[in-house]
């Protein structure tokens, strides 16, 4: 058997198709267009790519974009700055602070000191708080845009067992709150928990969230798992390349050419064979951040101009 692939761009362009739907709806109600303030601090390539990526994505559904880029040493007090002054600008809807911060910056005070009301990752301590109480408000892109690629995927959520590897602020903790209110029995692992695999193979949906390439094989996965990959990480190694995608491959071929590769945190080689279904890298769960991001903006954007949250 090979897992069914759960297509994320699938997801994330019929998200995308529904938020582009939602601007053309505030437009013909005479209000003004959505508008989203991103801030990128520092010189992280990674985090340059995600910003324009975020911006192009906010451009194809109608949200106005603007990047507040801060060059140069960073002690945090210049990001709290732009925070502030955005935070005083009426006609910005949406703040989205790109992590990691460099340097000494104090993200938890950075975070603190957005208008909750504008906090589109939904990372504020209100809107954490709001999470957990399963009251209305914007979730965590990641684990918001996991939600929605499994359930438009048809996965059933209500009385299985779901097991979170990783327990980070931004995919694991809001991940298994989320996955609670869907009523899962939800299991959260973490660097100190005592087999893990073990725990793992008790899962009916798995959602690997530890950072390390190729970490969750074949004993981590039940047959039969629905089994998402959060990961993100480039490779140029050959020797690893062969291991996690065989000599065959299109990424075999691409790192022979001296080209990069994406890897997630599962072994795809290994766990495609063993599970149900799962989120391929790239191309899963990465699409779907972006697409509820756009989400989240639309969402600030109505109940700042005095409608319902949704349509
Ligand atoms: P993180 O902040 O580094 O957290 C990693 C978590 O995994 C921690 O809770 C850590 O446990 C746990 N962990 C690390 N090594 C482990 C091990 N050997 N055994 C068990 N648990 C282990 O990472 P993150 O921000 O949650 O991100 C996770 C992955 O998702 C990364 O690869 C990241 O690049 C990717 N990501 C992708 C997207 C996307 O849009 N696709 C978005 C966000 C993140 P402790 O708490 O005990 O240290």
């Amino acid at each position: 058997m090979t897992a069914r692939a759960l297509d994320g761009e699938a997801v994330a362009q019929a998200i995308r198709r529904e938020v582009a739907g939602g601007v053309a709806d505030l437009l013909a109600r005479g209000k003004t267009r959505p508008r989203l303030a991103v801030i990128l601090t520092g010189e992280n390539v990674a985090s340059q790519l995600y910003v324009r990526n975020k911006m192009k994505a906010c451009g194809e559904v109608g949200i106005d974009s603007e990047l507040v880029r801060l060059e140069g040493k960073q002690d945090g007090g210049r990001t709290l700055a732009a925070v502030e002054e955005l935070n005083r600008r009426t006609e910005v809807d949406g703040i989205l602070v790109q992590l990691p911060l460099p340097g000494d910056a104090d993200k938890t005070r950075v975070l603190h000191s957005l208008d909750p009301a504008k906090d589109v990752d939904g990372l504020h301590p209100e809107n954490v708080g709001r999470m957990v109480e399963g009251a209305e408000g914007p979730r965590p892109c990641t684990p918001s845009g996991i939600l929605e690629l499994l359930k438009r995927s048809g996965v059933p959520l209500e009385g299985r067992h779901a097991v979170v590897l990783g327990r980070s602020d931004i995919v694991g903790k809001p991940m298994a709150i989320l996955l609670l209110h869907e009523n899962a029995t939800v299991t959260i692992c973490h660097s100190k928990t005592r087999d893990l695999p073990g725990f793992a193979r008790g899962a009916e949906i798995l959602i690997a969230a530890v950072g390390r390439p190729g970490f969750v094989t074949e004993e981590f996965v039940n047959s039969g798992a629905a089994v998402v990959d959060v990961g993100i990480h480039r490779i140029e190694n050959l020797d690893a390349a062969l291991d996690l995608f065989g000599p065959d491959s299109r990424q075999v071929a691409a790192v022979k050419e001296g080209k990069s590769v994406l890897v997630g945190d599962v072994h795809p080689r290994r766990v495609a064979p063993v599970a149900a279904a799962l989120s391929p890298v790239p191309g899963g769960v990465g699409p779907l951040t972006i697409a509820c991001l756009l989400q989240n903006t639309l969402r600030a954007a109505r109940v700042r101009r005095g409608l319902p949250p949704r349509r």
